[in-house]
């Protein structure tokens, strides 16, 4: 790789505060060649991936390196854990709901799904979200930061060694929009997926966005064989921009998804979260059951999950049949969400919502 390339593809690896080299955020042959330039051969990159594979966090801890190499990695990479804030356990189904603290005073969650097929984990990509969507509790304060790739990464290997499990399936439809941290994001496509480094199928992996045309087109070039599943949740302009401020035009977003399919063959989802007298009208499953039909997309219908905050409720089920009956009149696929996890704060970014709030109870009241 030409020195400029490498050099500006390791700068999305520059820790902000302390300028020093993000070491989780570096793909198994940049760590060698980092290494090298510090006159080590390759394998003490093995050595040194290892112990981050194993989620060692402090290279002191390191010790089949010398004493004088770990002092050395500590003057030139930054290594933190995410620190387990909160955890609650479903009674109902066993999901798990995470609350990490990360290397600055920032926390974002993650959730662990139990299903019959394998675990499945539910991860965030930023801190906050400024996409303002009116049923998202994640919103709610805007966005603080995007996530690095080895944050990401943390939030899959460190629910796996905190529950004893092994993951197969990663969604990133936690807290904040992934196609707002694209760079990121694809390099934790890359790490994950890496035959040295976590070795998670892409076919396994599927990363959900609120509909960004210029991200869904970008993410196309890459021809990636991951399932990108589209947060439509209404059929029509009026009622999309009303709820979900950031939508940039229905044609605009299906033409990026006719893109997207094209050139990687995948085919889409739809998410449409179910919301009483406000996107579950007879005509608007007809104008759904024509764009699922034009993009040969998959529909997932959600229960809508009530946040305190957000004053909408979710859609009665006999609407929620009748409207999933109305699609599949039309040949559409579809299936209605399992609601998991409805005794812990299931929603995205509800736990973190919490967090914060009672952080903040207790400065009113100390
Ligand atoms: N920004 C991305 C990913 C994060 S949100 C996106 O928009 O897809 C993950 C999913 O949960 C999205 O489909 C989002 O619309 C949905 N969601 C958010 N709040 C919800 C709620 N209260 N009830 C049901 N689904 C919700």
């Amino acid at each position: 790789m030409a020195a400029a390339e490498r050099k500006r593809r390791l700068l999305c690896c520059r820790t902000e505060e302390t300028k020093m080299t993000d070491i989780l955020s570096l793909t198994p042959d940049e760590l060698k060649q980092e290494l090298s330039l510090l006159g080590l051969p390759a394998y003490r990159a093995k050595q040194v991936s290892e112990w981050l594979k194993r989620g060692v966090r402090d290279f002191s801890d390191m010790t089949n390196l010398p004493k004088e190499l770990r002092e050395t990695l500590c003057t030139q990479f930054s290594l933190a854990a995410p620190r387990l804030l909160r955890s609650q356990h479903s009674a109902l189904d066993g999901t798990g709901k995470f609350l990490w603290g990360l290397s600055d005073e920032n926390c974002v969650e993650t959730v662990l799904m139990r299903y019959r097929y394998g675990n499945s984990v539910c991860i965030s990509s930023q801190v906050g979200c400024r996409q303002g969507c009116a049923f998202c509790a994640s919103t709610l304060g805007g966005l603080v930061r995007s996530l690095t790739s080895g944050e990401m990464l943390d939030e899959v290997l460190f629910t796996e060694l905190e529950n004893d499990v092994k993951i197969s399936n990663v969604v990133l439809m936690g807290i904040g929009e992934p196609l707002d941290n694209l760079d990121n994001v694809l390099r934790f496509l890359h790490l994950v997926s890496h035959p040295e480094g976590r070795n998670l199928s892409l076919r396994h992996i599927t990363v959900s966005t609120c509909g960004k045309p210029d991200g869904i087109r970008r993410l196309a070039e890459e021809k990636l064989p991951i399932t990108l599943s589209v947060s439509l949740h209404a059929p029509d302009d009026e009622t999309r921009s009303k709820i979900m401020p950031s939508n940039c035009g229905i044609e605009l977003l299906t033409e990026a998804c006719q893109q997207y399919f094209h050139s990687t063959g995948r085919r889409l989802s739809f998410e449409y979260a179910m919301i009483d007298k406000v996107n579950d009208s007879d005509d608007q499953a007809v104008m759904l059951a024509r764009l699922a039909n034009r993009l040969g997309a998959h529909v997932n219908l959600i229960p809508l999950n009530y946040v305190a905050e957000r004053g909408l409720k979710p859609s009665p089920a006999s609407v929620i049949r009748h409207f999933q009956e109305m699609l599949e009149q039309r040949k559409v696929n579809v299936t209605v969400r399992r609601s998991l996890g409805g005794d812990i704060d299931a929603s995205c970014g509800q736990l973190r919502r919490r967090h914060l709030k009672s952080d903040l109870q207790h400065v009113r009241t100390s």
